[in-house]
Formats: structure tokens, C-alpha cells, sequence
């Protein structure tokens, strides 16, 4: 979290400090850093170039439209998994020629939105969903270029509810099932087979699984290639892990990852894409907080924010780790050890427990680290609390990029019928 330090005994994201943001802005409130942003691209774009790959940004890890104009002026792709995050990726001018078009579930609406803009590729992951794509493809006159997601079977990813590449999972086609229905998507006219797709899971610490999946799916482009199938991408997925707790987490870089899928798929003339997420927005960001009450109890301290499970769900859904430190850098070594926990009526709204930090009071600011992935897009308004805004700072300044919506906002979309 090198862009988010203590400077003169402040925390800052860049040059900014925080508690500058949370004055003009309020709390709760993310904040995401234009540099990390941009250094976790490059870190990608570089150690793939050699590949000839397309970056196709995961847009579902954080979709505001500043971060994803950022990522399209650095060169990236998209990787959408709806008809809403086409538009983002479309209205923040990354290139239709470098969108895919992941998940299980498409409409023939959004289908046929991304035939129409001209995307590169869709990951189709069953058959009923190639012939819907066909159908579409076939009454606009055109074909829609597809991979087949195929599902390994191996087991990865940081948590039960994010491994995608087990045969039990929902995901992706059966890889003993896949030379069939690449043989029945060369029947269809609307169908163009262009490459193969995998995505095993995410928050994915060692690259064991990668490399396994891997090997399954390249042996599988060889027999679709001696079945005269013309294969020419690979799409890797996502998935890359990043560290959340300095203190355990022992993670391989995205240069490790591109070593390995490089050794694996030299000379075999695949153009590769990477669709990662959580690896370039994840330590881009943090959730600030204010802190309202100090509890002592008799079992436990609570150190009751302003934040809650509507705004970062992650620890309340994946039992996630999010380290947590105070904005004002602590000047003694006095501690105490709180439960870090929401003002929302579920004692799911729990972002740590036992954590130990320097002794606080109501009023002090706190941030949640490495929430830049899977934070404001998972949030709600649970409790009729305001959706979070986000900021983005570069260098000394920052700028809101999504603002609080007021109660009115909220309120104005809903109507008691007259009949009531
Ligand atoms: C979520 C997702 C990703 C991104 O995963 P990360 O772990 O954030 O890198 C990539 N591809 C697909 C199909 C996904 O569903």
C-alpha cells in the first residue's frame, strides 16, 4: 500500500491527506489512488507484452467510470460480465475491439448490445446460451466471435463463494464435455470459434491452480485444433491474489504469473488475454471511516464507525481480512483490542474482531486497506443508508467521483400507489 503512508503524522493517499477528504466529502467514503491504479496496470501491461495479450480489465472489481476512463487511457480492455458494465466500458472509451463478454448468465438483450458494438469476444458457458448467441448473431446478419469457458476442475481461490473451477461450480462447461460443443457451435452460421476460456476463482495465492488448469486446457487446444477447429486466443481468467494482511500473506507477483502461462504457451501461436480484477484495483483503495462510539464491555471493546456491511460487504460475506489502521499516526504504544464493527442491525456487520490498534475515540478517523476491488460495487443501501461515494486523488488533488446520493435521491424512486 505504498501510495496510502503516514506523512507527518497523517495518513495520506498520495500527496492528499486524508482527513482532508473526509472533511470536504464526509464519511464514510472510498478512496481510491490514481498512481496505484496505474502502477498495478503497467505491472500487467509489461510482463504480458511480449505475449502480443489484450489486458481485458475485470470492470465487476470496480466499475466507477473515472477508474475505467484511467485503465482505457493506459490501453486496457474490458472484461464485462452484463449489459450496464458494456455501457461503462463503452462510455469510458475502451475500445469495442478489446471487450469480452464473460457469465453464466447473459439475456438475449445484452447479447445482442455487444454484437451490435462490436465486441471481440464472447466467454459462452453452456449451450442453450451459444444457441441464444446464434439466433442474435443470425438476425443481425453477422457472426459473434466466441470461447468456450471451460471448467478445469481444480479447486482455487481465497474462499468457497469465489472458486469458480470446480465441477460442482455453476461455471463454465464441463472440460470432457467441451469438444462436443465446440463441434456443435462449427454448425452454427452465426457462431465463429475463435479461442478457449477459463476463470478458476479469485483471490488465488499460489500459481499451483493456475498452472493446472492451464495444462488441462492447453492439452484440450490441441485435440480442437486436430479437430480442425481454428484456435487461436486463450483467455486466462482472472484471479490473481493480492496481499490483504501484510503480516501473512505470501503472494506470487504478476510477473511470476506471466512467467509460468509464458513457459507453457511458447510457440503455440495463442493470442492471450488476462481479465484481471482484484490485482489492479484492490490495493488502489481504502474505505474511510469515522469512528461514532467507543463501547467497553464486559467481554468485548466495540469501536462502533460509520461504516458498515452496506458499504464493504466483504468481511460479512467472505469472512474477508481487511487490515485497518487509525488516520492520525498513534504517538504512544498504548493499544487496545476492539471489534470493528457497523451501525447496521445484523451481527454480520462485523468488519474485525480482536484487532488490536492504538486506543481510540469517538470522532477519529480509520480506514479499511485494500478495498478498491469488490467495495463500492457490492454496496447497497441496506438500512436506508446512503450508497458511499468514491474519490479519486492524483498527486495533491482529488475529485468525487461518485457522489452521496441525498435521502430524496433515494426516496423519489419509490411511490405509494393511490389505491392505498
Ligand atoms: C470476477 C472475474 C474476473 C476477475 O477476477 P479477479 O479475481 O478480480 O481478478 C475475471 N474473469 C471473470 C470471468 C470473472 O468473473
Amino acid at each position: 500500500m505504498q501510495y496510502f503512508q503516514y506523512r507527518c503524522g497523517q495518513l495520506c493517499a498520495q500527496g492528499v491527506p486524508l482527513a482532508h477528504i473526509a472533511q470536504a466529502v464526509g464519511t464514510p467514503v472510498y478512496i481510491y489512488a490514481e498512481a496505484a491504479l496505474r502502477h498495478n496496470y503497467q505491472t500487467f501491461a509489461k510482463a504480458s507484452a511480449d505475449m502480443g495479450s489484450l489486458i481485458a480489465y475485470s470492470v465487476k472489481a470496480n466499475s466507477n467510470l473515472a477508474v475505467l476512463s484511467l485503465l482505457a487511457s493506459l490501453g486496457a480492455g474490458a472484461d464485462v460480465v452484463s449489459g450496464g458494465e458494456l455501457e461503462r466500458a463503452l462510455r469510458a472509451g475502451i475500445a469495442p475491439g478489446k471487450i469480452v463478454f464473460s457469465g453464466v448468465g447473459k439475456s438475449r438483450d445484452e447479447m445482442r448490445k455487444a454484437i451490435i458494438a462490436g465486441i471481440y469476444q464472447f466467454n459462452i458457458e453452456s449451450v442453450p446460451e451459444l444457441i441464444v448467441l446464434n439466433d442474435e448473431a443470425c438476425a443481425l446478419n453477422t457472426t459473434a466471435s466466441i470461447a468456450l469457458r471451460i471448467n478445469p476442475d481444480v479447486s482455487a481461490g481465497g474462499h468457497e463463494k469465489i472458486s469458480t473451477g470446480k465441477a460442482e461450480n455453476k461455471f463454465g462447461v464441463n472440460i470432457d464435455l467441451a469438444r462436443d460443443v465446440y463441434k456443435h457451435a462449427r454448425d452454427l452460421p452465426g457462431i465463429e470459434v475463435t479461442g478457449v476460456d477459463m476463470h478458476i476463482g479469485s483471490q488465488i495465492d499460489s500459481l499451483a491452480p493456475f498452472k493446472a488448469a492451464l495444462l488441462k486446457a492447453l492439452d484440450l487446444v490441441q485435440d480442437l485444433r486436430r479437430d480442425g477447429h481454428d484456435i487461436r486466443t486463450f483467455d486466462m481468467g482472472g484471479g490473481l491474489g493480492i496481499v490483504y494482511n501484510q503480516d501473512e500473506d505470501i503472494l506470487p507477483t504478476a510477473a511470476d504469473y506471466m512467467d509460468m502461462v509464458r513457459r507453457h504457451t511458447k510457440g503455440l501461436d495463442l493470442k492471450m488475454i488476462f481479465e484481471p480484477g482484484r490485482a489492479i484495483a484492490g490495493n488502489a483503495g481504502v474505505l474511510l471511516s469515522r469512528v461514532h462510539y467507543v463501547k467497553h464491555g464486559t467481554a468485548r471493546n466495540f469501536l462502533i464507525l460509520d461504516a458498515a456491511m452496506n458499504d464493504l460487504a466483504r468481511p460479512a460475506l467472505y469472512g474477508a481480512y481487511h487490515a485497518i489502521m487509525p488516520v492520525i499516526e498513534p504517538v504512544s504504544d498504548q493499544t487496545e483490542t476492539y471489534d470493528i464493527v457497523g451501525p447496521v442491525c445484523e451481527t454480520g456487520d462485523t468488519f474485525a474482531t480482536h484487532r488490536r490498534l492504538s486506543v481510540m475515540k469517538g470522532g477519529d478517523l480509520v480506514v479499511m486497506l485494500s478495498a478498491g476491488a469488490y467495495g463500492a460495487v457490492q454496496a447497497g443501501q441496506y438500512n436506508t443508508r446512503p450508497l458511499v461515494p468514491e474519490v479519486l486523488v492524483k498527486d495533491n488533488q482529488f475529485s468525487v467521483i461518485r457522489t452521496r446520493p441525498d435521502l430524496e435521491d433515494i426516496l423519489k424512486l419509490e411511490s405509494v400507489p393511490d389505491w392505498l
